[in-house]
């Protein structure tokens, strides 16, 4: 029987396994729940963005919502503001939310793409049908309403949280739920000779710690499934480039824009975080384009306050471990991979991998049927992020450094060459299983980087232009008005969200 977990690592992903497992573990058959971290090792110290999947998470747990916003300090998050992608000076908005409203079964992207064939309309942008941009791009954001009466209306909302303070959190609540936590630095595995399992871990201090289940929440190292389990990484730098990182925190002034800022360089692309208490600030860039000095001075020239602290450096192997569940161990969080922090997924793989573990949990934890499914899905859900954040550099028009050349004349993913070629011939939306991010969240990306369909959806013959413009500019004029009548303030924003969170 599984009864007995041990996670080693107290990064975001170990404690959001913990808190997780002791809140949803079966009814009637508690766990004992250890987690082993080393308070001299630290974690990474960055993942301060997140995505809507978030308020999923806090829901499983019982968050206390607004004390989780307030000790991590919080900031609301409406989408991402893309600078200098598709060519410098253009700014596109991927926003938590739908666009305009659908006709006759039509999508709006395809109603308005064939409105501006029909009369030339380019006076009506895409972006300008996306209530939640709209807001977000004017610092103000209203809650979403319990009754949509458009696609406009469905948005949802995302933090930006302190990542330190964030742990913090989760490790408090989950000590009240009965996670025992040690303080230790790993020293070995031991292996069980037949069944290839590990049986125990020895801390340096020689403690030996026994386990059913191990949960590698190690972080890049990934001292169980990598060091002890020796299962190989895969790499996808080659569809991905961008290897390191160099992050630094800088004063704040003034209010908090209720989105990220992630604006293109020339070998790579740098962030900006608002929090409630400073900047979170980071350039991610590709080594073999950049020096890191160079990545330090671009980053500083961005930086728009005092530094509070010194750089900190971070290197990384864009890509995933080959399986992450192996025998009686699975890794979550860094351990079982990471692609780059662009549309900030780490959070939210860590969030689904729980659920996943939580659907398939093991009575006998060598499971090999329910580890397969586990790896099978991990495996999709990642390479349908990877595809989506190739998209954002492959089709840039970007040609001005060595970076924007070698990444647009790169080969693209199979699968990415698929979704592109459809939506390119009449504007339709491949899903797969275990996308994570939904037609919406393309479009925005087509859409900002100009990818256009050649064809669109037959039944639009039916309408009359001029029918159809009217319709148009009144939905485009009162997304404006209700844009620019919603709340403003920090404070008010996420009062009110969180009327209606998660
Ligand atoms: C540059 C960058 C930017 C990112 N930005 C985002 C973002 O905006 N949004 C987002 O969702 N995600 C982001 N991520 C991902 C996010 O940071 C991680 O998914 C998240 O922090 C989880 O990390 P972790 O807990 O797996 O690892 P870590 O934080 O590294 O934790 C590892 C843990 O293992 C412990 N440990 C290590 N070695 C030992 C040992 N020998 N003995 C005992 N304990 C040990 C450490 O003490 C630590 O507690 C980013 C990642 C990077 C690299």
């Amino acid at each position: 029987m599984t009864e007995r977990v041990l996670i080693l690592g107290g990064g975001t992903a170990g404690w959001m396994t913990a808190l997780a497992l002791t809140k949803r573990a079966r009814p009637g058959r508690p766990l004992a729940v250890t987690l082993v971290d080393s308070a001299a090792i630290g974690s990474i110290g960055v993942g301060e963005a997140t995505v809507p999947a978030i308020l999923d998470y806090l829901t499983s747990v019982q968050a206390d919502v607004p004390a989780l916003i307030r000790d991590s300090r919080a900031t609301l998050k409406a989408g991402i503001a893309f600078q200098d992608w598709r060519a410098i000076g253009q700014r596109y908005f991927h926003g938590f939310g739908l666009y305009g409203a659908s006709a006759g079964g039509v999508g709006f992207h395809q109603v308005l793409a064939w409105l501006q064939a029909q009369d030339g309309g380019q006076d009506l942008r895409l972006e300008d049908f996306n209530l939640c941009a709209q807001m977000a791009l004017r610092g103000r954001f209203a809650a979403p309403p319990a009754q949509p009466e458009a696609d406009h209306d469905i948005y949802r909302w995302a933090l930006h949280l302190d990542a330190g303070l964030f742990a913090q959190h989760l490790r408090r609540q989950a000590l009240g739920s009965g996670v025992q936590h040690l303080d230790g630095v790993f020293e070995h595995a031991d292996i069980g000779p037949d069944s290839g399992a590990i049986t125990a871990i020895t801390l340096t201090d020689g403690r030996r710690l026994e386990a059913d289940l191990f949960i590698d929440c190690s972080g890049f190292r990934g001292l169980l499934i990598r060091q002890a389990l020796r299962q190989p990484w895969v790499s996808w730098r080659h569809w991905l480039p961008c290897d390191r990182a160099v992050a630094q925190p800088t004063a704040g002034s003034g209010p908090a824009t209720p989105y990220t800022l992630a604006q293109a360089l020339p070998a790579g692309w740098r962030w900006r975080i608002p929090l409630q208490h400073r900047i979170g600030n980071g350039h991610v860039y590709a080594s073999a384009f950049m020096s890191d000095e160079q990545a330090l001075q671009l980053l500083q020239a961005h930086q728009d306050g005092e530094a509070l602290a010194e750089p900190n450096w971070i290197r990384f192997d864009p890509g995933h471990i080959a399986q992450p569940w192996v025998r009686n161990v699975v890794a979550i969080g860094l351990s079982a991979g990471f692609l780059e922090p662009l549309e900030s997924t780490g959070i939210t793989l860590i969030h689904s991998a729980i659920d996943k573990l939580l659907a398939l949990w093991p009575d006998d934890p060598q499971a090999p049927a329910l580890a397969a499914e586990f790896n099978r899905a991990s495996l999709l859900e990642m390479e349908r992020i990877r595809d989506f954040l190739v998209l954002h550099y492959a089709l840039s028009e970007r040609r001005d450094s060595e970076f924007w050349r070698h990444i647009t004349a790169a080969p693209l993913p199979d699968t990415l060459v698929h979704k592109l070629a459809v939506y390119r011939a009449n504007g339709h939306f491949v899903r797969h299983e275990w996308e994570t991010f939904q037609d919406h969240s393309w479009l925005a990306v087509y859409d900002g980087l100009g990818v256009r369909p050649q064809q669109l959806d037959a039944r639009l013959a039916r309408f009359q232009a001029a029918d159809v413009r009217q319709g148009c500019e009144a939905m485009q004029a009162a997304i404006l008005r209700r844009a620019e009548q919603a709340p403003l303030s920090d404070a008010e924003v996420l009062a009110r969200a969180l009327q209606v969170a998660p």
